[in-house]
């Protein structure tokens, strides 16, 4: 038999590669990014069209690439980055694996510009499917520019793979707020379409914060911080008021990486425990840094994942310091965070974490604690949280994996009681509001509680998905317009929700960068303003996608229903309370809100018999 093995073409070896590294657009702006910032650049732009699918830019001002250097930034397993196997150990640039433009020059058509500071011209390179076709001298200045163009377009099934518009966008836009949060010091711009969506200034991580989600976040972040002599923890977590119901909003990064630890996630919500509820997520956006080589990054070519030789530690501290920064924002909760006073001293830059100083200026009490002897108390505090029993890693997947299990028998007993027939007996005794939560109503075989919230949102919600799908609702006129400015991420959802968001009844257009100005809000909606049912609609909207697969119409039918129930008001009057028991027993399914709480109990005569005769 003749030999058969060949050694693969390096564009088809390269392809293979790619597989791995970038799997959709937001990959490549990932790769380009931390690129930039390797590079040492101060400013970076960003710029998309058709949410990457068919142009991905990166333009920066770093140290450039030498002529050389920038036709061997393609070849495979090419870095300046390491250059031996010890170096592995001591990473502190966020590339290192010589992948990423190789596997980006495989699957896409690629224009790169660079120029060092040394030479008087730059170098245009225009690769095609891992082929170099064309190379010239380019006048430019000092930095890089690369045009990564039409993703895909030689995997036909890759690119047809690929999601909608803004669901790509969205992943682009997470992987942008990783890197403009990690470096506060350089300033970012990203546009789409030739839209500025962020303009972010050089500054410090309170302010990009404030810029990346939002103006409201400024008087809403507590500072964390806290060292021992192999650890530091450092950046900002949300007062327990800023919980939402997704997680988006959660950022670790270990030496300025971001990481993804459900680990680390689990001490960070430990130490929240009794101050938020469940199924609500602080914001955090924390820095751990220690030596390297406690840590192994090479676990994914993605990079997101790490490992710790030491995690219990780890989560110890990270716990413990979060439990700290939340102690102290409950000592002096007005800690004024838009004077300067505060941001000074929380700068994330490499240069700081080098250098530890810690300025003198009035820290608030965070800064007095610090005085009165912080390392006698973080011992404290540190010894406490090893005292505390943590799990392992394998634990956590267990309780969650418990957590989910119980969610479904729960479900399954709902389907079953579904049917769950029930005796309303018309007697002249008026039903009565109770602590006006519950209205009590005598029945043939005891007592019903009927919860006012529960049952409000389970009419509301069939109210709300027949409005759908007529596409019928009413809306109530504001007297004047209110605008609201969201997030990129959420003004994205709003733009591709806005049909449903408009059938329900609210009247809303766009008003300038990522805001609305709404007209009017679904009529028969009270005790609630129109940008707080507008955002916690939203809210609800992104909860119930992350956590349940619901149709669209379904999942907005129970956000709106959820949330302008949560407001309901009732007054002791008989009528009122006689309506709403009769609408709600006229609902399809009374008995339980459209995520399987019930809506009312019976309190059954022997029931109360038995708790007198024991
Ligand atoms: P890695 O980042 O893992 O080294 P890449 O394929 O991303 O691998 O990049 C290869 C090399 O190209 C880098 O090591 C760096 O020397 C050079 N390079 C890439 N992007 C830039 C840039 N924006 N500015 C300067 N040099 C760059
Ligand atoms: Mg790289």
């Amino acid at each position: 038999m003749p030999d058969i093995i060949n050694l693969l073409p390096d564009a088809i070896a390269n392809q293979i590669a790619a597989g791995e590294v970038v799997q959709r657009p937001a990959s490549v702006v990932k790769e380009l990014l931390e690129n930039s910032v390797d590079a040492g650049s101060a400013s970076i732009q960003l710029n998309i069209s058709d949410a990457g699918k068919v142009l991905i830019q990166v333009i920066d001002n770093g140290l450039g690439m030498s002529e050389t250097d920038a036709r061997m930034c393609f070849e495979r397993h090419a870095t300046s980055k390491i250059a031996s196997s010890e170096d592995l150990f001591k990473i502190k640039t966020m590339g290192f694996r010589g992948e990423a433009l190789a596997s980006i020059a495989a699957v896409a058509r690629v224009e790169l510009k660079s120029k060092t500071a040394e030479s008087e011209l730059g170098t245009f390179i225009h690769i095609e499917a891992s082929e170099i076709k064309k190379q010239e001298p380019v006048s430019i200045s000092q930095g890089t520019s690369i045009s990564v163009k039409n993703l895909f377009y030689n995997v036909p099934a890759r690119r047809n793979f690929l999601k909608s518009n803004p669901v790509e966008m969205r992943h682009i836009l997470d992987e942008f707020h990783r890197v403009a949060l990690s470096n506060p010091t350089i300033s970012f711009t990203l546009t789409q379409n030739d839209k500025e969506i962020y303009q972010l200034q050089a500054g410090k991580l309170s302010q990009r914060i404030v810029t990346l989600f939002g103006k409201n976040y400024q008087k809403q972040l507590i500072t964390c911080e806290e060292e021992t002599h192999w650890l530091k923890v450092q950046g900002y977590i949300g007062i327990p008021e800023l919980c939402k119901k997704t997680r988006g909003e959660q950022f670790f990064f270990i030496n300025n990486r971001f990481i993804k630890s459900s680990y680390l996630n689990h001490a960070v919500q430990g130490a929240y425990e009794g101050m938020i509820q469940e199924g609500q997520f602080p914001f955090y956006a924390l820095f751990i840094e220690m030596d390297p080589i406690h840590i192994d990054i090479n676990v994914h070519p993605t990079k997101t994942e790490v490992k710790f030789d030491d995690e219990r530690s780890v989560y110890g501290i990270v716990k413990a310091a979060v439990k700290q920064a939340l102690g102290t924002h409950n000592v002096t909760p007005s800690l004024d965070f838009g004077s300067d006073v505060n941001f000074k001293n929380l700068a994330i830059d490499n240069s700081h974490f080098n250098a530890p100083t810690r300025s003198e200026g009035n820290y608030g009490s965070f800064k007095s604690l610090d005085k009165q002897g912080k390392s006698t108390r973080w011992d404290e505090m540190y010894e406490q949280a090893i005292d505390e029993s943590k799990p392992s890693p394998a634990e956590i997947r267990r309780e969650e994996l418990a957590g989910l299990s119980s969610q479904m028998i729960f479900q399954s007993e709902v389907n079953a009681q579904q049917s769950a027939d029930l005796n309303l007996e018309e007697t002249n005794i008026k039903p009565v509001l109770m602590h006006e939560k519950y209205v009590l109503k005598q029945v043939k075989t005891g007592v019903m509680v009927v919860d006012v919230i529960l049952a409000h949102e389970r009419i509301l919600y069939e109210k709300y998905l027949e409005t759908l799908h007529k596409k019928s609702g009413a809306s109530q006129r504001s007297l004047f317009p209110v605008t609201f400015e969201m997030s990129a991420t959420d003004f994205i959802l709003v733009m591709e929700l806005k049909e449903e968001i408009g059938a329900i009844g609210f009247e809303f257009e766009e008003f300038g960068k990522n805001a609305v100005a709404i007209n009017g809000i679904p009529a028969d909606i009270k005790n609630i303003n129109e940008k707080e049912l507008f955002e916690g609609l939203l809210e609800q909207f992104k909860y119930n996608k992350s956590e349940l697969s619901l149709s669209t119409q379904e999942n907005m039918a129970r956000s709106i229903a959820k949330r302008s129930a949560s407001k309901t008001k009732i007054s002791n009057d008989s009528i009122e309370l006689r309506t709403l028991i009769d609408r709600l027993f006229a609902c399809q399914q009374p008995n339980y809100t459209p995520n399987g709480t019930p809506t009312f109990i019976i309190l059954g005569l022997e029931k109360i018999a038995e708790f007198f005769n024991q």
